[in-house]
């Protein structure tokens, strides 16, 4: 994999956009920034930087240094380490870069699914042990653990995902996976880190790395996990059920991060309260009693059940759930029958139920088994069988955590820079260890460069999401904005007592 290395990426291309050409090559690790590069540095320069270059006119430089002597005087009111820390970390951020790139090829390029991330957790295990972190592997099946005790204080747990998705990747990336699985159908296909859990995990390598090497400027113990099985729901679950907060210090803060594929690079957010949904699936099978198609009366339909059920199913969201509640139903599927003259003995039917409380999972739950038992009886059917499968719960991040790292990430990074997200009825499993009692926050990393953003809005189309074949990061400016949070957040909240 290492060929990628030393050589200019040609212009990749967004293959699902015609006539779509990024401005930023993804990788330029060479003796000095590309004319590319150059553009992308100067594009990025604040307005006062950028009247400070020789590009701007003698006048404006003078106005520029006089606002920027300003700006500084008005910094030496705050505290000047905090400063003086950003930089530093920023330098050496920037100075691990080209490993932490190869980091992320590495494990971009050695794509696992659910449940089968044993290489994956190998190599995590293997660069926090280089860390100095003491090291525990296998905990609730491909999960790892790493300590370092560092003094008195709190324990801070930092978490990243292992797992990657089956999907085909086509971002005509050099850099692209290749691997391919059988599904249990017998049919192939890709494996892909869709999810940008590779940036998790290189995030957190560089965080470990940079936590542990700089034990000097916090105390307190640091727990870094990568946990498997995410995308199955599954694998919070299992570390915790093996122990998770009874073999290792129960932490006092647990904080993770997921990349959004339509924040630009740079720039953070995050949301107090409730910020994903419970995910909860249901699967019902409508029982009727088959027969000849020419023949109805001598049956009972499933599928004409199965129809109305998706009907009333409608109403429980519109109808029965407080409307300032978040509620969603989806009948992602619907499978009955075999021919066009035969009625079949039953319709089977697969739900996704979204909500944020648990009252509201409730009620919602047992309105879907309410209905679907009244429309089998009105057929005079069987009743139905119905099987509810509990996923994540919903994810509520700490109002306290959040408003301290907010103030964290804004002083690092710049109010500007920091947004309020909007919450989402999408699922994490990141959601149980705030189950556990423990204050929790989850926030968002952008991952796609302006430029890019703004080319798929000019052609009036969204930029590729999260589990799509054709997302992809834009690796460093991604890693240097997680890198910097991550490690702000985890200092402030192992600040050393002061003497
Ligand atoms: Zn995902
Ligand atoms: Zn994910």
């Amino acid at each position: 994999m290492d060929q990628w290395f030393g050589f200019e990426i040609p212009h990749l291309i967004d293959a699902a956009i015609p006539g779509f050409i990024p401005t930023q090559t993804p990788l330029a690790h060479k003796a000095g920034p590309s004319p590319a590069e150059k553009q992308f540095r100067f594009t990025m320069l604040k307005p006062h930087q950028f009247l400070l270059t020789k590009k701007a006119c003698p006048v404006k430089r003078l106005i520029a240094t006089i606002c920027l002597l300003i700006s500084f005087s008005s910094a030496f009111a705050a505290p000047p380490a905090s400063s003086h820390e950003i930089s530093e970390r920023q330098a050496w951020i920037e100075q691990q870069l080209p490993s932490l790139v190869k980091t992320y090829q590495w494990l971009h390029t050695h794509p696992e699914v659910s449940f089968q991330e044993q290489e994956t957790a190998k190599y995590i295990a293997d660069q926090w042990q280089k860390s100095g972190f003491e090291v525990t592997t296998g905990v609730g099946g491909n999960g790892i653990v790493g300590i370092i005790e560092n003094g008195p204080g709190p324990t801070v747990m930092l978490r990243c995902d292992l797992d990657a998705l089956p999907v085909m990747e086509q971002t005509q990336l050099p850099y692209a996976s290749d691997v391919k699985i059988e599904l249990p159908g017998g049919a192939t296909t890709g494996v892909m880190h869709a999810c940008g859990h590779d940036i998790h995990m290189t995030n957190l390598v560089a965080t470990a790395r940079y936590l542990a090497e700089h034990r000097d400027q916090w105390s307190g113990t640091l727990m870094v996990i990568g946990q498997p099985a995410e995308e199955r729901g599954a694998g919070a679950k299992a570390m915790l059920t093996d122990g998770l907060f009874k073999r290792f210090p129960k932490p006092d803060f647990a904080l993770a991060l997921h990349v959004s594929g339509d924040k630009p690079t740079g720039a953070v957010g995050v949301l107090p309260g409730y910020a994903l949904a419970n995910v909860d699936s249901v699967d019902i099978r409508m029982k009727g009693r088959g027969g000849h198609g020419s023949a109805p009366h001598t049956t009972i339909d499933p599928i004409v059940q199965a129809a109305q059920l998706v009907m009333a199913l409608q109403t429980i969201v519109s109808r029965e759930v407080k409307p300032i509640e978040p509620a969603v139903v989806t009948v992602g599927s619907i499978h009955g029958g075999t021919k066009h003259n035969i009625i079949g003995n039953e319709c089977e039917l697969q739900l996704t139920v979204r909500s944020y409380s648990e009252a509201v999972r409730q009620q919602v739950l047992s309105a879907i088994q309410r209905k679907a038992k009244a429309v089998a009886m009105s057929f005079d059917a069987p009743p139905p069988e119905i099987n509810i499968s509990e996923g994540t719960p919903s994810l509520r991040n700490d109002d306290d955590l959040t408003a301290r790292l907010k103030q964290v990430f804004e002083s690092t990074l710049g109010t500007d820079k920091v947004s309020v997200d909007e919450p989402s009825m999408g699922g994490e499993d990141f959601s149980r260890y705030g189950r556990e009692g423990i204050p929790i926050l989850m926030y968002r990393l952008g991952s796609v460069h302006q430029s890019r953003l703004d080319r798929f809005k000019a052609l009036g189309v969204p930029a590729p999401s999260l589990h799509s074949s054709q997302y992809y990061p834009d690796v460093e400016p991604t890693l240097t904005t997680g890198v910097l949070t991550m490690t702000g957040a985890a200092l402030d909240l192992l600040k050393k007592p002061s003497p």
